[in-house]
């Protein structure tokens, strides 16, 4: 028996090939994109512009199917925290953060992480897997067709669970569908990709899709960078800025990198490490976001005090760079990715139902 392929993960060079391996003429790739990524109908059957015979035909061969929205936790701010089954029973996160007019989605790209960045809830967990395109892009479909909220999401960032740059090919390809005029449409500048540095992926990008970046640097020197988000010992801080700077030099000077901070009590947020910040980011095309450190169980760490944040962020602003602090919303329903996650892994392990009034 063939193996059916699920069609939702495949970009619109992947349908192509698909087609044609089917005899069918190549136009087809669009129709059928457009069918699933801006009506949202899954369904051969109801793809009124293919005959009985091609809908016969792909039911053979292939599917369409999404993940499953678990369960749903809306915070009082409006952020709204999903925990999704994927077909392997496999748990991940997705959060849906509305601004008036927009609607932001922050996806995941893999179950858990290898990474174990010493502030992060996901890299806590250890690694579980890659997710395919199909459960990367899905994740958007969800969001836009598989819930009942209103406005349709006009931002991605893969700042969920997960390493993007770890699972390069089915990030690219889900990337590419979101782009795509017959897909959802995002330029480049709505869709950011979020890497701890993983250098030689970073000097892949380009090649491969165009879309923003933002580099979880979160310390200005190599002693401290070692320490909080480990991988830096392979990747250490002058090869992440040469891969930086190489990136926008690709693009003739014409991009900006997002350099994410987060803000730890007492381990990364003194003045000094400002002033060292400014240094380090000299004559890179850059704006910073600081981040103030979200608390979870199981972890020592404090969010800095507003004051700190303040004489922080006014040391970056003071050197000219622009500078924003991200608003913390979603704390009562654990905002971080993998806090979710981590919540129910742990209640499984101690045989107690996750309680949704806890989150
Ligand atoms: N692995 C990628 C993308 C996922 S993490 C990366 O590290 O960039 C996305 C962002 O969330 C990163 O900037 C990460 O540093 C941040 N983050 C992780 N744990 C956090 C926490 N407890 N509080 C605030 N931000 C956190
Ligand atoms: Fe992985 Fe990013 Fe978390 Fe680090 S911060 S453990 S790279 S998900």
């Amino acid at each position: 028996m063939i193996k059916k392929k699920n069609l939702l993960g495949c970009s619109l060079e992947s349908l192509e090939d698909f087609f044609r391996s089917l005899e069918e003429p190549s136009f087809r790739a669009k129709q059928l994109l457009k069918w699933i990524h801006q009506k949202g109908i899954i369904d051969f059957d109801k793809m009124t512009d293919f005959n009985k015979l091609l809908r016969a035909k792909l039911k053979e061969v292939a599917y369409i199917k999404p993940p499953l929205i678990e369960e749903s936790y809306l915070s009082p701010e409006g952020t709204k925290k999903y925990l999704i089954k994927l077909d392997s029973g496999t748990m991940i996160e997705m959060v849906r953060i509305p601004e008036k007019k927009r609607a932001t989605l922050c996806i995941s790209s893999q179950a858990g992480c290898a990474l174990q960045c010493t502030f992060c809830a996901t890299g806590a967990q250890g690694f579980e897997k890659n997710l395919t395109s199909d459960e990367i892009i899905g994740q958007l479909w969800l969001a836009n067709f598989g819930d009942d909220e209103k406005t349709p999401i006009t931002n991605v960032v893969f700042m969920g669970m997960g390493e993007p740059l770890l699972n390069f090919n089915p990030v690219i390809e889900s990337a590419k569908i979101m782009k795509d005029q017959m897909g959802y449409g995002l330029s480049r500048k709505r869709i950011t990709i979020s890497t701890s540095g993983i250098v030689p992926q970073i000097d892949n990008i380009p090649n491969n899709v165009d879309v923003s970046l933002a580099i979880s640097l979160h310390a200005p020197n190599n002693k401290l960078r070692d320490e909080i988000v480990p991988i830096n010992k392979k990747y250490p801080i002058e090869k992440l800025i040469k891969s930086c700077k190489d990136y926008i030099s690709f693009y003739d000077g014409k991009r900006n990198i997002t350099i994410e901070y987060i803000l730890i009590d007492g381990i990364n947020d003194s003045k000094d490490l400002a002033y060292d910040l400014c240094k380090l980011l000299s004559g890179l095309s850059c704006k910073i976001n600081l981040i103030p450190f979200n608390p979870f169980d199981g972890s020592n760490y404090k969010r800095s005090s507003m004051t700190n944040i303040q004489s922080f962020k006014e040391v970056l602003v003071k050197k000219g760079f622009i500078t924003t602090l991200r608003v913390t919303r979603g704390d009562a329903i654990d905002g971080a990715c993998g806090q979710l996650v981590g919540k129910l892994k742990k209640s499984i392990k101690g045989k107690n139902l996750i309680d949704a009034r806890e989150i």
